[in-house]
């Protein structure tokens, strides 16, 4: 299936009227589209070849601040510009919005050309390279969690997010008839990502009020990022234009279940062979799907930090949530971090269970590949997987607790110096300390209600 158009295919919708907009974007560290709406004949015509953009997009905050502490730009260098380099083999529609296509850039250095290297794609790509060194191609799936609120982003602001009503009224894991109602967002969303080449496999209600599930078919690791990025980016355009808001935020009320957005990964041969499958071994797990898994668990705590990068991210890890706890793996066990599926069959993969609805697909899968990588590298042996409930295993090691004890881990990470580059974690370890710095300037809801009157 591919809906992408080639670069001539595009001119000749630009000439036939059909499409009067590009949509020139980069992925930025938040795992969000940036970028600039081209006049087509303009794109077609000249910025096909290159178009710039602030170099501060790779080094803002959520809210656009300009923290200091980063090497690769500042007030001081003057926040010059970067190369965005449209990668004319990502060109596709934009079916929910009208006469619109999409391309995805690199991002390179304005003097030399060369890659970013902290650019989330960058970062991906070099740990595909890395794996293709190796013999192997990964094949993964991010599964897309958010919540549905009956009213508009804008209306939800100017409430000052207190008027926060769930699209529904009552836990809709699997229910179809919940979803039903939803589908006045759902319907376009499946329809309008697969037309724009994303093989949505299907939508679900999920376990609490208001919350859904979006899968998308499991592929190449740079083309599931991707598949994720344009998914999440039009499940709050498609919501918006029906006048309701969707949020990815992790946790949006600790009384509720929080979103997730699971990693469903498994290797291949370079002639297309399951490398994680073999019939004679127990579960059918091959040697090397031992070794990934394995190096998955040694450096869950390194790689932390990509699966749930913000202050909120951490409030999910909560027991019997079905958001883990523990650094375990299992066989077919929601209680895990690390969940064996598939296996004894062809389609045996493993699935992390750490990473939030907000990670950066990019740079969580980056992370797990290091990880499993050095699982091959090191040729680590795979402890028996745990059984029963996770949550009240006591023997096994915690997930890191708060942002503050991931981004720790993160910038100690010799593997992940090694795997990425020393530039690169310096660069998000500075994201999560600028994080953790806001929040802890912050005065909170709950503070001023626990202490009032009675500190
Ligand atoms: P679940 O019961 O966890 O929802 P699914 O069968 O729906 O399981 O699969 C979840 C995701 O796993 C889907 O996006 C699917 O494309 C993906 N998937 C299936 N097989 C593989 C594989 N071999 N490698 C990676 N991902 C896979």
């Amino acid at each position: 299936m591919t809906a992408l158009l080639s670069f001539d295919d595009l001119k000749q919708r630009v000439a036939s009227g059909d499409v009067d907009t590009v949509l020139v974007c980069l992925v930025d560290m938040q795992g969000r589209l940036m970028g600039k709406r081209f006049h087509a004949t303009n794109f077609v015509d000249h910025a096909y070849i290159e178009t710039h953009c602030c170099n501060y997009l790779l080094a803002t905050d959520i809210e656009m601040a300009t923290p200091d502490g980063y090497a690769s730009t500042s007030w001081e260098s003057g926040y010059g510009d970067y190369v965005m380099k449209p990668d004319l083999n990502s060109i596709r529609p934009v079916p929910w919005l009208e006469g619109t296509v999409m391309v995805l850039c690199d991002i390179l250095d304005h003097h030399t050309h060369e890659p970013v290297s902290h650019s989330p794609r960058a970062v991906l790509k070099r740990q595909v390279e890395r794996l293709h060194a190796l013999g192997f191609e990964a094949k993964t799936a991010t599964e897309l969690e958010f919540f549905l609120f009956e009213k508009s982003f804008d209306e939800i602001r100017q409430s000052g997010f207190r008027d926060l009503q769930p699209i529904s009224g009552y836990n809709e894991d699997y229910h179809i008839l919940q979803t039903t109602k939803e589908e006045g967002i759902m319907r376009p969303l499946r329809n309008h990502l697969v037309a724009a080449g994303i093989p949505v496999e299907n939508s679900k209600g999920e376990a609490e009020a208001g919350q859904e599930e979006l899968n998308i078919r499991y592929d190449s690791a740079l083309n599931c990022a991707e598949f994720h990025t344009i998914a999440k980016h039009a499940t709050k355009e498609i919501a918006w234009q029906q006048g309701r808001a969707a949020t990815f935020l992790p946790k949006w009320h600790h009384d509720r279940v929080g979103s997730s957005s699971h990693i469903h990964q498994s290797l291949w041969t370079l002639d297309g062979d399951s490398a994680f499958f073999d019939k004679t071994s127990e579960h059918g797990m091959s040697q090397t799907m031992s070794h990934y898994v394995a190096g998955l668990l040694k450096y869950a705590p390194d790689s932390t930090y990509f699966l749930a990068p913000y202050v909120n991210s951490y409030k999910r890890f909560a027991a019997g949530t079905f958001a883990p706890t523990k650094v375990t793996w299992s066989i077919d066990n929601r209680t895990s971090a690390f969940r064996l599926c598939g296996d004894g069959t062809k389609a045996i993969r493993i699935e992390c269970r750490v990473g939030g609805s907000d990670l950066n697909p990019y740079l969580a899968l980056a992370a797990q590949l290091a990880c499993g990588i050095a699982g091959l590298e090191e040729k680590l042996a795979l402890a028996p997987p745990t059984r029963g409930d996770v949550y009240k295993n006591k023997r096994a090691k915690n997930i890191p607790t708060s942002l503050r004890d991931a981004a720790q881990s993160l910038n100690r990470s010799k593997m992940l110096r090694q795997a990425m580059g020393d530039d690169v974690i310096d660069h998000y370890a500075r994201a999560a300390t600028w994080e953790q710095e806001e929040f802890d300037q912050v005065v909170t809801d709950y503070e001023v209600a626990r202490g009032f009157e009675r500190a």
